[in-house]
């Protein structure tokens, strides 16, 4: 929030792609006025050193007060891509040709391509249809030889390098994390960036091994973000959600991976089910696509932005409409008008979820969370106030989903970074934080005020901790503005 500048009261967080199309300070600043809340660095793409500038534009910008963005990397995590090839290859439906694993076989001849999947010629089948080229290009398979395939051409393409392979229902026999994915975990972890979203998570032990990773590299506060792109992702939902800290519905590579018309399904049972554990969620891409071209978006993508909202995401995000878009900054307005105008219509409606990875503490604090968002909205208070040394009460207060807005309040500035992912939650820093906590209720209400989130009159509901005999007590209190 930034002090003078209007600021958008929205409860769903947006997250926009870094790339091309945002040059310098003054855009970085644009999308935060705008309502982004997160900025992704995706690393199928991202480069160290143009990163480590924006991260540091970033970091002065969070710490004068002027904004507050977090900083997400996105892993490129095991792909499968087409070889190299000296030009663009046509193809016409119908054209038969081989579609090598193994590169020593391979030599191009105007129709043959390479796949870097080692194992394409166990794990496929005769009839499968594999999808070239981010599913523009369709081929099935007709005969499965030592070393190629025999394929047939389902559509027209132009093909050039190193194009995106999906395999639709194979269990791939790939890493959890790959070499490169290491290097850039490395470089999140030295960056002190807030977010990893690893993408391709199929299993809970995928995000396991993250975790011991980042441990091993003393990253271990760094949340962790599960895209789920694939049926083996879809399948193992449950665990995966309970070992991360959110999980992504990454639309693009699942919308090829499994038949389209199942997406919506998975979307919002994949919302339903990460709520359930008190975890968050994000949905990503193609959410105005069309604006990636033109300046005002297709009324489908208006819809989806809406229903996404509605469905109770905690994030919905821009890819190449910010990343390498004409309109980056009108892309964001059109998302944030959107937002505004879904959470007018939400359905209020709270849902306990489960208490599964909380310690007894947490739990207790979670009742009084609840018990404070019930009495506060019976009462029509305007707010609830959570004090919060890391995130997780502000995780608790958000999941309940409730009708009033949750400013948190924290000393630390990495807090306020996670805090920006939370549906309904507004973090803000106490720079003099009382380790006693009764001066941070009146330097919170002082924010608020200077911030014209509160006035007099206005009446709150705070969880906060009070020091007794050396221990320190939950206390829920409700409050008038003075
Ligand atoms: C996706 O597939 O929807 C996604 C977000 O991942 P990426 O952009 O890295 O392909």
């Amino acid at each position: 929030m930034t002090p003078g500048s209007e600021f958008i009261m929205k409860n769903t967080k947006i997250i926009a792609t870094h790339g091309p199309a945002i040059s310098g300070e003054s855009d970085l600043l644009a999308l935060y006025d705008a309502g982004v809340n997160i900025i992704r660095f995706n690393f199928s793409h991202a480069r160290y050193d143009v990163v480590r500038e924006v991260l540091k534009i970033m970091r002065k910008n969070n710490r004068n007060g002027r904004a507050a963005l977090s900083m997400l990397l996105d892993t490129k995590g095991p792909e499968i891509r087409t070889g190299d090839l000296s030009m663009k290859q046509e193809y016409k439906t119908g054209d038969v040709f081989k579609f090598y694993t193994d590169k020593k076989y391979f030599s191009e001849d105007g129709s043959a391509l390479f796949c870097d999947y080692p194992y394409l010629g166990e794990d496929a089948f005769e009839g499968q249809v594999i999808d070239v080229d981010s599913g523009l290009f369709q081929v099935k398979v007709l005969k499965i030889h030592d070393t190629y395939l025999e394929v047939e051409a389902q559509n027209g393409a132009l093909i050039g390098s190193r194009r995106h392979i999906n395999l639709p229902g194979i269990r791939l026999k790939m890493p959890g994390i790959t070499e490169k994915d290491r290097e850039d975990i490395r470089f999140a972890v030295e960056e002190s960036m807030d977010f990893i979203a690893m993408s391709f998570v199929r299993s809970k032990e995928h995000v396991e091994e993250l975790r011991n990773y980042l441990k091993e590299l003393g990253g271990e506060q760094i949340k962790i973000i599960s895209k789920i792109e694939n049926q083996e992702g879809i399948d193992n939902l449950t665990g995966i959600i309970e070992a991360s800290d959110g999980i992504m519905v990454a639309r693009g590579d699942l919308g090829i991976e499994v038949p389209i018309e199942k997406l919506p399904t998975y979307q919002s049972n994949m919302v339903r089910d990460t709520l359930a554990q008190g975890k968050f969620t994000i949905i990503a891409t193609h959410m105005l696509e069309s604006m990636i071209e033109n300046p005002s978006p297709t009324r489908a993508e208006v819809s989806d932005i809406y229903n996404s909202v509605m469905q109770r995401s905690d994030a919905v995000m821009l890819s190449w409409e910010t990343a390498a878009g004409k309109y980056p900054i009108q892309s964001v307005n059109v998302m944030s008008a959107t937002i505004c105008e879904a959470e007018k219509n939400i359905i209020p409606q709270h849902k306990d979820f489960s208490n599964a990875g909380l310690n007894s503490r947490d739990i207790e604090k979670k009742s009084l969370i609840k018990s404070a968002i019930y009495a506060g909205e019976e009462m029509g208070v305007q707010a609830l106030f959570i004090f919060t040394k890391s995130w997780k009460l502000a995780r608790l207060a958000s999941s309940f989903r409730p009708n009033l807005p949750i400013y948190a309040f924290t000393m630390h500035l990495q807090s306020v970074a996670y805090m920006n992912v939370l549906y309904g939650v507004y973090p803000q820093l106490i720079e003099n934080w009382d380790q006693e906590f009764i001066e941070n209720i009146y330097s919170a209400i002082d924010l608020c005020k200077a911030k014209k989130l509160l006035k007099a009159g206005d009446r709150i509901m705070l969880v906060n901790d009070i020091r007794k005999g050396g221990k320190e007590i939950p206390l829920v209190e409700l409050m008038e503005i003075t």
